[in-house]
């Protein structure tokens, strides 16, 4: 892959039945052949890729996700994270459960990671490939393991160890050997996130899940000594709403969840600025972490290890094309092309 380890892609949600029912009218749209959007008729933004309303799902995936697939076969680290405000796409676009044409991101990651191993398997002989996934949530910078339900309640810390990877002690990690088996531990997840809330956009507007593969993969030598092994992983994160960020007016509970999304989406976006700076790769140290505030947040924290360095990033910003929502639109669209 190329240098760049930060790409960002605008997906643009078409209108829902109840929406034309309702007469919204469409106020953003891709510029035909371009990776640009037009918001309204003259606000024009550049990105690396933008999907339209008629975009089918495997078409973001294979333009944007599966290089990074490809990447963490080779033993390289990856970040996938939809932002939007809720009820543009995330959760449809990262998707998770459905096998086939409607099957999200993580449906096709699932898909294609013990697709690559098999083949891989095939041509080199004493590779033996572990994939472990674990399935966690960020609300109020709190970090929860959605794995172990009788420890819900009990909050994640966050360490780094002397090579520099994150960890986070004590967190459930699962053996999968199928798609279908990581799917089913990705089920049982959002099984326990939806505990104790009214629905899941309710909830998952107010929280950040993070959902990591990370792939083993030791060689033997004919002895079956071990030769060496590396370690890779990809993260897949469901962002919480990006209108909770900055809501002033709040109280209680709700201003403390929205200070929290503020300082978790703030720190990203400052994060993700930092690694794309033109400046830092004019240098010739791209992607170089030296001056990458990470510690201003749990969930720059927890990615730590998956953002910069020999890392790859992608950001999808989605967006509805209400007219209704064009004030979030646009805030979207200026957070996801400040960070390129
Ligand atoms: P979010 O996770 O951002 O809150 P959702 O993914 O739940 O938003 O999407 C809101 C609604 O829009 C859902 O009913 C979803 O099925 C629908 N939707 C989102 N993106 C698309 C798309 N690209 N094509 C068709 N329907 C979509
Ligand atoms: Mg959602």
């Amino acid at each position: 892959m190329s240098e760049v380890c930060v790409r960002v892609a605008v997906r643009i949600r078409p209108l829902l039945p109840k929406e034309v029912l309702h007469n919204h009218q469409v106020c953003v749209r891709v510029v035909p052949d371009t990776a640009q959007v037009m918001l309204g008729s003259d606000r024009l933004f550049n990105f690396d890729h933008a999907f339209g309303p008629t975009a089918i799902q495997d078409e973001v995936y294979e333009s944007c996700v599966q290089p990074l697939v490809e990447s963490l076969i080779d033993g390289y680290n990856a970040t996938v994270f939809c932002y939007g405000q809720t009820g543009s796409g995330k959760t449809y676009t990262l998707g998770g459960g459905k096998l086939d044409e409607e099957g999200g991101l993580i449906d096709r990651v699932a898909q294609d990671v013990f697709l690559l191993l098999g083949e891989k398997r095939k041509i080199s002989d004493g590779v033996e490939v572990t994939v472990r996934v674990s399935y966690m949530e960020l609300y109020r910078e709190e970090l929860r393991d959605l794995l172990e339900l009788h420890t819900i309640h009990k909050e994640l810390h966050i360490r780094e160890d002397e090579r520099g990877n994150t960890v986070v002690v004590g967190a459930k990690e699962m053996v999968v050997s199928s798609a279908e088996e990581l799917l089913s531990v990705l089920e049982t997840g959002n099984a326990v996130r939806h505990t104790g809330t009214t629905g899941m956009n309710e909830h998952s507007s107010r929280s950040h899940a993070i959902l990591t593969l990370q792939l083993i993969q030791c060689c033997h030598n004919n002895n079956s000594s071990l030769k060496s092994a590396r370690s890779s992983k990809l993260c897949l994160v469901d962002l919480a709403g990006s209108e909770r960020a900055g809501k002033t007016g709040n109280t209680g509970i709700r201003l403390k969840e929205s200070v929290h999304i503020n300082t978790g989406l703030l720190a990203l976006g400052n994060v993700i600025r930092a690694l794309s700076d033109p400046g830092r790769n004019r240098r010739g140290n791209s992607c170089n972490t030296a001056h990458i505030p990470y510690r201003d947040a749990k969930i720059t924290r927890l990615l730590r290890d998956s953002l910069g360095g020999t890392a790859h990033t992608l950001m999808v910003a989605c967006v509805s094309p209400s007219h209704h929502s064009v004030a979030e639109t646009l805030s979207v669209l200026q957070f996801a092309s400040k960070a390129r």
